[in-house]
């Protein structure tokens, strides 16, 4: 029996490649994510590894989206064994400039849909005593940066959900954790760095250097496979006492 992941913006940057690398290790997937092509890629994985996929594009803006998705893996699959809440977009500005409605967004997708997504798919969790929820969050839950206000706040309250989810999943087998990368190159980092080259006024080559990996002592983007690997081991039935806390890949970016 393959067991089945679910894995929320899976069709771009992380969430893709630890769904890639999943599908490689026989999973089956749930695809999601607002790229227009993700049913073709999600087909080509399915296809190449030989597992069982779908796709699905909702909006997990809105808690009805968020668990309606839940429900279609499992009535897709039968069953729902790991949920990897990934999907998340930034937006840098200082604070008196802040759009509102941007820092609900953020709020609404990195931090709200986890709960949403978790809640739906706790029962199924606790009916088969096994689940595997990972929360990806970011060295940006534990550190701040000036001009992130939402998603700073957003990344630690998921740090803190990852806590109470890991104590009440203690008695069903669920286990909850959160990885937390530095910097890694994807379309949302890529996004950052002409806002942030105008918010700092400095060019985009100076952005990466003397901003994004500033804080890193290791000077290079956090790559994607190490987080897949990652979330491979706290998916294991192995893992079952590794709960609750934070995973950081951050290049050694909260050591100091
Ligand atoms: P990405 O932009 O490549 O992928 C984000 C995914 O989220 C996409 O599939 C997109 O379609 C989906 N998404 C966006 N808005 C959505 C919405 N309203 N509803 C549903 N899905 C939506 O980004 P990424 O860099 O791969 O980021 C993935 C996660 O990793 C995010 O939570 C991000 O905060 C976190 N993270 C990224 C970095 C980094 O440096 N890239 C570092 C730390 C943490």
């Amino acid at each position: 029996m393959n067991r089945v992941a679910l894995i929320t913006g899976s069709t771009s940057g992380i969430g893709l490649g630890i769904a890639r690398h999943f599908a490689e290790n026989q999973y089956n997937i749930m695809f999601h994510g607002l790229e227009t092509n993700g049913l073709e890629i999600a087909t080509q994985i399915g296809a190449k590894n030989n597992v069982e996929v779908a796709f699905s594009n909702a909006n997990l803006m809105h808690s009805n989206q968020v668990e309606k998705l839940v429900e279609q893996t499992y009535n897709t699959f039968g069953r729902i064994d790991v949920l990897i809440n990934n999907a998340g977009i930034q937006y840098v500005s200082p604070i008196d400039k802040f759009p509102n409605e941007k820092y609900e967004a953020i709020i609404a997708l990195n931090m709200n849909a986890s709960f949403y997504a978790s809640k739906a798919a706790w029962k199924y969790m606790k009916a088969q005593s096994f689940g595997r929820i990972i929360n990806i969050s970011s060295v940006h839950g534990l550190r701040a940066s000036e001009y992130k206000t939402a998603y700073v706040t957003a990344k630690h309250g998921v740090i803190g959900m990852t806590k109470v989810l890991g104590l009440e999943g203690a008695p069903y087998n669920i286990t909850c954790n959160a990885i937390c990368p530095g910097y890694v190159r994807t379309p949302l980092v890529e996004k950052q760095i002409p806002d942030q080259a105008k918010s700092h006024n400095m060019s985009e080559e100076d952005v990466i250097t003397k901003v994004m990996l500033k804080k890193q002592a290791v000077k290079s983007f956090v790559p994607i496979e190490a987080l897949a690997d990652m979330a491979l081991l706290l998916s294991k039935e192995s893992s079952s006492t590794i709960t609750g806390t934070e995973f950081v890949l951050d290049g050694g970016w909260t050591a100091q």
